[in-house]
């Protein structure tokens, strides 16, 4: 098969553009995966190791997420290589440039990722009108800012717990990456009675049974430090994240982090994927075999493009948290749901769900798949 066409199945990718641009020292990824639905909207990733393939199934991701909660939107995915941390006019010279080369791609909309915030999409609304997550100056809801996913995250905790027998007064939390979502979940469940007892970033781990100062490690991370200058708390390394003793674990960083090979370290009952696609599917079904409730990426983390999307089609910030809220519990519940009584696991559940719903919006194009009416699909 032709190296682009490697990843490709019935649903997309429908487009990969690869840009590369030396006088500026661009290199980048866009995947426009599948728009049935609408226009793809999409995070752009800044890091410096990323790769086609990964940039696809994020894009996949994106699909499933927006069609499982209800958008009228498809899915996407952007990468620039570069270190996020670079000096701000370097950074914005290179969005800027990402942005341009892309202008005529007008079904792919730029929304905040790993390594971007609202300041990196005023840059692209800038040069192409086409940008979510805006600073409020231009009419955005900050997402990061107001924690959107992490707002979703806690509610997605809230209705997974009880079929996870748990309850959220007094649940042990570990958080692995305390960046927008984590910080946010953290915060969000601590509103709720949990106790955050770990938290990690790429400097560490923190930990105490105890339950550690939110107050503390938020100013902490807002000054750029790190969770392991806290003053209290057991210092560890970056990986001992995976063996905390908790009820609910929460990977909010980067993918591929439980995997076949250490998913047996986790020590918890729920873990719920603040981070896209943190767990690869074979560390998913060893930790279902062991009684470990997972609720996946795509229906857990959906607060911040459900929170863009209602920005884009004009909505206040009140009125896309309440989205938010709506949209995440309904699905956590519909998945467990399904998923407790066919006896499949949530990912399974939720795959089925929004593929529904996307063959669905695809039954309608001109060439469909089938022909047929959507229910015959
Ligand atoms: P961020 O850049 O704000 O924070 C990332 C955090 O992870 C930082 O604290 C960083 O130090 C830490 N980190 C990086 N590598 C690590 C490692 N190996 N171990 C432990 N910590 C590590 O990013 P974010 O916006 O919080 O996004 C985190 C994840 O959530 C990503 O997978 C992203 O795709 C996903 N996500 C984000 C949003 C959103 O609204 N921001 C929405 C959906 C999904």
């Amino acid at each position: 098969m032709e190296e682009g066409f490697r990843y490709a199945d019935e649903l997309g990718p429908s487009r990969i553009v690869h840009v590369y641009e030396p006088s500026v020292g661009l290199k980048g990824i866009l995947v426009i995966d599948n728009v049935a639905a609408g226009p793809a909207i999409g995070g752009l990733r800044m890091a410096p190791d990323v790769s086609t393939e990964e940039c696809v199934r994020l894009a996949r991701a994106m699909t499933l997420k927006n069609a499982a909660a209800g958008l009228p939107h498809g899915g996407g995915k952007s990468v620039i290589f570069g270190d996020p941390h670079m000096p701000v006019a370097d950074k914005a010279r290179l969005i800027r440039a990402f942005a341009r080369a892309l202008g005529d791609v007008s079904d792919y909309i730029f929304g905040p990722d790993m390594g971007t915030d609202e300041v990196c999409m005023a840059w692209v609304r800038d040069e192409i009108g086409r940008a979510v997550g805006l600073p409020r100056e231009l009419g955005g809801i900050p997402l990061d800012e107001i924690g959107a996913t992490g707002f979703g995250l806690a509610h997605v905790v809230d209705v997974a717990a009880p079929f996870a027998g748990l309850s959220l007064p007094g649940a042990r939390v570990a958080i692995q990456g305390f960046g927008a979502v984590g910080k946010h979940a953290a915060c969000f469940l601590a509103k709720r009675g949990a106790v955050l007892v770990a938290a990690s970033d790429s400097h560490g781990t923190v930990y105490d049974p105890q339950g550690l100062d939110l107050g503390t490690l938020i100013p902490l991370k807002r000054a750029g430090r790190s969770v392991i200058d806290s003053p209290s708390g057991q210092k560890l390394d970056r990986e001992a994240i995976l063996d905390v003793e908790c009820d609910i674990w929460i990977p909010a960083a980067r993918p591929d982090v439980v995997r076949e090979d250490n998913a047996h370290r986790l020590k918890t009952r729920l873990l719920v994927e603040g981070a896209n696609i943190p767990c690869t599917p074979g560390a998913e079904q060893r930790l279902h075999a062991r009684g470990v409730l997972c609720v996946p990426d795509f229906i857990a983390n959906a607060g911040g493009v459900i929170c863009a999307a209602m920005e884009y089609h004009g909505a206040s910030e009140q009125a896309a948290l309440q989205a938010v809220e709506h949209k995440i519990r309904e699905n956590t519940r519909e998945v467990l749901r399904r998923a407790q009584a066919e006896g499949i696991l949530p990912r399974q559940a939720a795959l089925d769900l929004a593929t529904e719903r996307v063959r669905r919006a695809m039954s309608y194009r001109r060439h469909s798949l089938t022909s047929g009416a959507p229910g015959h699909l």
